[in-house]
């Protein structure tokens, strides 16, 4: 290949890197500046010029552009940058470019799946250059973050997802594939928008939408195997719960929106036990929410619990409450009620209002998941700081407008004893002379060394104690000085080596189930998840 061609490869382009010997053996002489500059200064000249953007999404952008041009030096940013460069990539900077996406596209990231492809779409997946592909993320575009249906524009979620299996999992950017489905949308904006990139009709329902996943999923397993791992992301719940019960049996699927999320709050609460004592068992749950996040997430507890003590899960339910949109979920209503919703009521008389329920149910932890902000009013939280000597506090709603309540109104109108944990990051808060940290329940933490997991591991299908072994592993990653500074999350900055350990922890339980077809099964996981991870160092070229 010639050296013009090199330079405009992603994959092998180095730009000033390429040394005097390389520019010499590919035809590079005359197509660079004469300096040659190592990866070190390209990165701190890069995140220079990052940091001289004032708009997140001007950063995004850039960062974008790095990708389609120097695939290796995006990483090495993004992997030595992890706190800072998070944010950009992904949420809240990768939602206000989904929603701009039609004006700011200017090269296609992954495949688009449409209604024009049905019945080609086995077709369509031998057009992506790769040939050894073994993540897709895929989404419908119907929820996007909180931000509802962008349609097409969904494309920004699986491809900044796959940036962090990259960066947080180390999976090989090769092996990653990025889809949007396009059924169309309902979002009425977009539809007149002239910028949209995506079909212009209401979303297909029903049999229709069913037969095109259904052919998307036989496609994607017969192009690339029973092993290939697919990630649903921000569908919109009703079809979140019926794809995964679904293809939970015939393909390894893994919704991140459920399981994702559950196993990553199950994390923080097995972490927080070690500061509010007792087993979880213990402990009463009332959710604000009763949705993707939310039941999934009740569902996780119960079944860890019901592990631990060995007893069975329409027991260890019992303890777990939800709130939805009509009040708590009482025996009362379940006629009327969503079938994944339906094991949460119990018998109790109905009742509307959160602080009313906060005072009868007298929950230990209190956790959102409604996607409606300000919800945990000031009458709220001092219920549960009259109930406990350490409430525990979650409120998961994204973006941070939605919170259910900040991080200073949880430490001051609990006078500094709750632990709370958020969705979105919130900055420290000083209260009465005390400097508390809140933890942030960032899905990043688990879906990369997770699905790092099941790929060294060869796994063939997804069980939910491979959750609890993710969840397990994160929790043991949070030392005493994070939890001195009142955090039941480890900080980012050591994501890759906890990415490992998650992996490690998976494949030893996926080992043990009988799960995993790599074999024979490595001594040392933990060794062997970190010598299967990518790193994004230039190689040299001979
Ligand atoms: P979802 O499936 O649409 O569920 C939302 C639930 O909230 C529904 O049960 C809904 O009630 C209920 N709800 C809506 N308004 C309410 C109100 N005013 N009072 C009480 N309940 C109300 O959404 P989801 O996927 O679960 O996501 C929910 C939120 O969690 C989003 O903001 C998302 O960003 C956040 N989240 C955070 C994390 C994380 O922190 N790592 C992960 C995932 C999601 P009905 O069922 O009655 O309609
Ligand atoms: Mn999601």
């Amino acid at each position: 290949a010639s050296g013009y061609t090199l330079l405009r490869d992603p994959h092998h382009n180095k730009g000033l890197a390429f040394t005097e010997k390389e520019r010499d053996a590919h035809y590079l002489r005359g197509l660079l500046p004469p300096i040659c500059l190592s990866q070190e200064v390209q990165e701190k000249r890069m995140m220079h010029n990052l940091r001289q953007y004032k708009v997140p999404l001007q950063r995004y952008m850039a960062m974008m552009d790095l990708q389609e041009r120097n695939e290796r030096l995006f990483y090495k940013l993004l992997i030595d940058n992890v706190e800072e460069l998070l944010p950009v990539v992904y949420t809240p900077t990768v939602g206000e470019a989904c929603q701009k996406y039609g004006s700011i596209f200017r090269r296609p990231q992954g495949l688009y799946i449409s209604l024009k492809e049905k019945g080609k779409i086995l077709e369509v997946l031998k057009n992506w250059p790769e040939k050894s592909v073994q993540v897709i993320v895929v989404t419908d575009g119907e929820r996007i973050l909180g931000l509802g249906d962008l349609g097409c524009q969904g494309m920004g979620i699986p491809v900044g997802k796959l940036s962090l299996y990259t960066a947080l999992g180390g999976v090989r950017p090769s092996l990653c594939l990025p889809i949007t489905i396009d059924v169309g949308t309902n979002n009425e904006q977009l539809l007149k928008d002239e910028f949209y990139i995506g079909l212009r009709q209401r979303r297909a329902r029903g049999q229709e939408y069913a037969e095109l996943l259904d052919e998307f999923m036989s496609a994607v397993k017969q192009n690339y195997g029973e092993k290939i791992l697919i990630q649903f992301e921000d569908f919109a719940n009703h079809n979140a719960f019926e794809l995964l019960e679904r293809y939970r049996t015939t393909h390894l699927v893994f919704n991140d929106d459920i399981q994702g999320t559950a196993s990553v709050v199950l994390a923080g609460l097995i972490a927080a036990l070690k500061v509010v004592g007792g087993t979880l068992a213990d402990h009463t749950f009332l959710f604000l929410g009763a949705g993707e996040a939310g039941t999934g997430i009740a569902e996780l507890i119960a079944l860890e619990i019901s592990k631990k003590i060995k007893a069975p899960l329409e027991e260890t339910r019992k303890k777990i409450w939800l709130v939805d949109s009509k009040g708590l979920i009482v025996n009362s209503r379940k006629e009327s009620l969503q079938h994944f919703k339906k094991p949460w009521a119990h018998d109790h008389e109905p009742v509307k209002e959160l602080a009313v329920a906060v005072k009868a149910i007298k929950p230990t932890v209190l956790i959102g998941t409604s996607g409606v902000g300000k919800t945990f009013t000031k009458d709220v939280v001092e219920a549960m700081a009259s109930l406990n000597e350490k409430p525990l506090i979650l409120a998961l709603s994204n973006p941070t407008s939605q919170a259910e309540c900040t991080a200073e109104e949880a430490y001051t109108w609990t006078k500094g004893r709750a632990i709370f944990a958020s969705g979105s990051p919130f900055d420290p808060v000083e209260y009465n002379g005390n400097v508390f940290t809140p933890g942030q329940a960032n899905n990043a933490y688990i879906f990369p060394g997770f699905g790092l997991g099941l790929i060294m591991s060869g796994t063939i299908r997804v069980h939910d104690d491979l959750l609890l072994a993710a969840s397990e592993a994160l929790a043991a990653q949070v030392t005493e000085e994070n939890y001195a500074a009142g955090l039941i999350y480890p900080p980012f900055t050591n994501i890759r080596k906890i990415s490992a350990n998650i992996a490690a922890n998976v494949a030893s339980k996926a080992y043990e189930l009988g799960l995993a077809s790599h074999l024979p099964r490595p001594r040392d996981l933990v060794k062997y998840a970190e010598s299967c991870m990518y790193t994004p160092i230039y190689r040299s070229y001979r």
